[in-house]
Parts: structure tokens; C-alpha cells; sequence
């Protein structure tokens, strides 16, 4: 009874549904956790780099292809022989660097020469080099190359063809005795690189791109997203520094909620850096679908389970608040329920003027019944007792076994009519004649009745009742006797 078994049954349907929630929680993400860290792993370590291996032997192959012409131009004999030999009869050396240009499908090839500073191509002598010329100061600046650097890779628009873009290797040129005279190569066309990254990022399904030591970008195929540098891609930015200062690493970053994994190596034969990227996988949205439906299976199994929790525990309670409230014996109110009840109806009745009365009754000579019949029979006689009490019992009306075989009656009615309905239950009882166990046994009660008056308490009207009672007793039993007070 009462606010507390409620907020119990609240506070425990609570704690369950935070208990199985986190339970559920914690079961799902961990392993959704476990499941993408060892999917992450799984590319960070292995797919990707793996890749960035093939697609790197594979650049190495197409791309060293030039620097390898290069170098056999710059060590070449006639070239050089030719060029000591103050560049006479130019269509010589024009000559050969058509047959270069044919041979290995360059789109260029060509020669300057220090002394002369002449500019030779495989369709003849196009201008001479001047260091005022910006269009020029690729010469000069490989000529000023360290002397461990043989040669730099370049992506400029063609001399020859100014509306072309081409890869150029600039190989130094020089003498028996090791003098520079000057700067030999071949370019290739920028569309037949962006060919080679189109082909590795179809067969191995990534993005492939170059960016230089600066990290800018120099090649990049279709499915480059990114801006003009490393510090200009969103998400890399932050890597930039990082990757610049290594030869090799793998990243990640997140672009538009994704994850994206980046390998980097540097290919010192360019001094680019290839870029290998791959968005997250497939495999990795479908763990995150699977962790969703893992989340709302385990919803309904916890509002399930609530429901039922609930439903139980109602039950339960129902039923211990009425096994608490009900005599066993009788059937009866108990004392705690009646006197809850009873306190309330003593504050209304004086509230709204209005009468309550209170018969207490006690079975006459009940131990005369128990010694005779034995404590069973008792038992049974007194459940006789209550039921007659408890016949068409009118609204309003409250029966309240209060204690071994006295009964306490409540009834919204003055001390007459509550007078007469004490001489009714009496003589009811009185004319009953029982049959328990093939035993005759005639049993009689004896009442006190006292009305509610409203200045007094409930303990001194039941009181005043018991008074009575006891004078019923003292005048011989199987009768009432009133409180006047
Ligand atoms: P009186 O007319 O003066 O009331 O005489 P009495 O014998 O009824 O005297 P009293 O009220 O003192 O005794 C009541 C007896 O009722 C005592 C107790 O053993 C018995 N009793 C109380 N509760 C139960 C019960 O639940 N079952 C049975 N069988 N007996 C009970
Ligand atoms: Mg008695
Ligand atoms: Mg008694």
C-alpha cells in the first residue's frame, strides 16, 4: 500500500532498462569495434600496401623506361664526341635523335649544348637558350643539379609543341674528362601517363596520383578529388607535413564521413611522391548496417522484455497488496487496511457532518468451542461467524477482522440505525443454527456500539465501542449494549 512499492517497481523497471541497454550497447560495440579494426588493419597493413607495391614496380617500369633512353643519350659517344667537336654538320646529331624519337615512341627528344647554347630537336635546331628566358630556366636549373644528381624529371609545355604538356627527363651531358657540355633527354606525352594512372587505378580499383617534394601535385587521373597541393586537399592538409618528410607511410583521413586510406612513397628516381588511396570499403558500411540492425533487434528484445517485466511485476504486486489487506482465515479486511480506511472515513464523516458509527463484536465463549471441538473446529466457526458478517453487506459498510474472534464493523449511520443493524447481525448469528461436522454448535455474539462524535479520536470511539462490548458481556452475553458518551 501506499506511494513507496510503486516508485520500487518504477525504480527497478528503470535500472533493468539501463542495465540491459548497456548491456546490449557494450555487446554490439564492441564487436562492431573488433570487426572494423581488424577490417581496418587488414587495409591498412595489406591491401594498400600491397597495391602501392604493384603500381610502383609498374611505374618503375613504364616511366624508367625514358630515364633509361636519357642516360644512354648522355653517355653516348657520338653525342658527345660530336658536340667536342664543335657541333659541325648539326643534321647528324638531328638524325639521331629521330631514330631516339622513333624508336622508343617519344614525343620528343632533343639536345642543348653548353657551348653553343643551341637548342636541338628531332625536327632541327628550334632557338638558342638565353638565361633571361623564364621558358628557359629549366636548363639552368638543372645544370646547377648537385653532382650526384644526373638528372630531374620535369612536367613542362613542350618547346617544339607549345599547346602539348610533357614529362621530360633532363639528363646532363658530359665530356671524357667529366666537363658538363651541356643537357640531353626525351619527354613523353602527359596524356600517355595519365593513361598509365587511368590503367592502374581500373585494375586495382584506387586512386593513384603523384604529388612533388613540395606537394604539389604533377600527375593525377580521373578520380582525383583533391586540390592543386597536399596542403590544398582538405582531410590530407593535416597530413602533408608528416608525409613530406617521409619516404614512405600509410594515413588515414576522413572525407565526407568516410575514411579514406592513403599509402605514400616517395620514387626517388622522380622525387615524387606515388599516391595510393582507398575509400572505406564496402565490407566496412555493411558492419556498420549490421551494428544498426544489432541495435534495434536489441530494442525490441528490451521494450519486450519491460513490457513483460512490467506485466509480471503488476501482477505480483496486485496480488501481495491484496494477500497483505485480506484476512486468510475470514476473508476479511485486516486491521492496517481498516484502519487507513477508517481515518479516512472519520475525517470526510466530520468534514461533511455526516454520522459513522462502530459495532465491535466477540464470539461469546469461543474457548468453550475450541476446548470441546478442537482448534480446527474453532477455525471453521469463526469462518462461519464472518461470512454471516459479511452477508449483503451495504456500500459504505466495512468488515475488519480485529483480532482472535472479535470483528470490528464500520457503518455510515447513526447510533439508531447503527443500533439496529447491531440487533440484526446478532440475532442472525444467534438463530443460525450450525451444523459443523455432524456437530450441533450454537454460537452467539456479543456488540458494542458507539457513534463518532467529532471531537474525539479513533483510538477513543473504538474504545468507547469495546466499553461497550464488555458491558454486553457483563449483562449475560448474546446482546448489545451502547456508548452514550
Ligand atoms: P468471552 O465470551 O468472554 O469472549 O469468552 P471467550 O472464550 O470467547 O474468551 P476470550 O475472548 O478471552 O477468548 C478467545 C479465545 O479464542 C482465545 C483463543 O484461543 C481463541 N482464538 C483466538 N483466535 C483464534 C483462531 O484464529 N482460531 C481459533 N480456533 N481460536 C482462536
Ligand atoms: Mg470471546
Ligand atoms: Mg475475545
Amino acid at each position: 500500500m501506499g506511494p513507496r512499492p510503486w516508485n520500487d517497481k518504477k525504480r527497478f523497471i528503470w535500472v533493468l532498462s539501463l542495465l540491459l541497454i548497456t548491456a546490449f550497447l557494450a555487446t554490439s560495440g564492441i564487436s562492431y569495434k573488433v570487426a572494423r579494426d581488424s577490417l581496418i588493419q587488414q587495409v591498412e597493413e595489406n591491401t594498400l600496401p600491397l597495391t602501392s607495391d604493384n603500381i610502383y614496380s609498374e611505374i618503375q617500369q613504364d616511366l624508367l623506361t625514358p630515364i633509361f633512353i636519357s642516360s644512354l643519350m648522355a653517355q653516348d659517344t657520338f653525342v658527345r664526341e660530336w658536340t667536342l667537336n664543335h657541333e659541325q654538320d648539326p643534321d647528324k646529331l638531328i638524325r639521331y635523335l629521330r631514330e631516339i624519337q622513333e624508336r622508343y615512341g617519344t614525343v620528343t627528344s632533343f639536345f642543348v649544348s653548353e657551348q653553343s647554347r643551341q637548342y636541338y630537336h628531332s625536327s632541327g635546331i628550334l632557338k638558342q637558350i638565353k638565361d633571361q628566358d623564364p621558358s628557359d630556366s629549366w636548363y639552368f636549373r638543372v645544370r646547377s643539379l648537385p653532382e650526384k644528381e644526373h638528372y630531374e624529371i620535369n612536367i613542362d609545355s613542350d618547346t617544339a609543341d607549345r599547346s602539348k604538356t610533357t614529362v621530360f627527363v633532363n639528363y646532363k651531358v658530359f665530356d671524357f674528362e667529366g666537363n658538363f657540355i651541356g643537357i640531353t633527354g626525351v619527354g613523353l606525352a602527359v596524356e600517355k601517363v595519365r593513361a598509365l594512372i587511368e590503367l592502374y587505378q581500373k585494375r586495382y580499383n584506387r586512386v593513384v596520383y603523384f604529388a612533388d617534394r613540395e606537394g604539389i601535385i604533377t600527375l593525377s587521373g580521373s578520380g582525383y578529388y583533391g586540390g592543386d597541393s597536399l596542403q590544398h586537399t582538405p582531410g590530407v592538409d593535416k597530413l602533408a607535413t608528416r608525409l613530406l618528410t617521409t619516404p614512405s607511410g600509410a594515413f588515414t583521413y576522413e572525407r565526407e564521413g568516410k575514411t579514406v586510406y592513403l599509402n605514400s612513397r616517395l620514387v626517388p628516381e622522380f622525387k615524387w611522391y606515388l599516391l595510393v588511396e582507398q575509400e572505406e570499403d564496402q565490407a566496412e558500411r555493411n558492419l556498420l548496417g549490421t551494428f544498426w540492425i544489432n541495435m534495434a533487434l536489441s530494442l525490441t528484445v528490451v521494450i519486450g522484455v519491460l513490457i513483460i517485466a512490467n506485466l509480471t511485476l503488476g501482477r505480483y504486486q496486485r496480488r501481495l497488496e491484496h494477500m497483505a489487506s485480506i484476512d486468510k482465515l475470514t476473508g476479511a479486511a485486516n486491521r492496517q487496511v481498516f484502519e487507513e480506511v477508517f481515518e479516512k472515513q472519520l475525517l470526510q464523516a466530520k468534514a461533511q457532518s455526516t454520522p459513522v458509527s462502530v459495532l465491535m463484536l466477540d464470539i461469546d465463549h469461543f474457548k468453550q468451542i475450541n476446548d470441546s471441538h478442537g482448534h480446527s473446529m474453532g477455525d471453521l466457526v469463526l469462518k462461519t461467524v464472518a461470512n454471516m458478517l459479511e452477508r449483503d453487506l451495504p456500500p459504505g459498510e466495512l468488515l475488519c477482522r480485529w483480532g482472535g474472534e472479535e470483528f470490528l464493523l464500520m457503518t455510515p449511520v447513526d447510533m439508531i440505525n447503527a443500533h439496529q443493524r447491531a440487533e440484526q447481525l446478532r440475532a442472525r448469528i444467534a438463530d443460525h443454527r450450525m451444523q459443523v461436522n455432524g456437530h450441533d454448535i450454537h454460537v452467539t455474539v456479543s456488540i458494542g456500539v458507539a457513534q463518532f462524535q467529532y471531537h474525539e479520536s479513533a483510538d477513543q470511539l473504538i474504545k468507547r465501542a469495546d466499553t461497550a462490548l464488555y458491558q454486553a458481556k457483563e449483562g449475560g452475553r448474546n446482546r448489545v449494549a451502547l456508548s452514550h458518551p
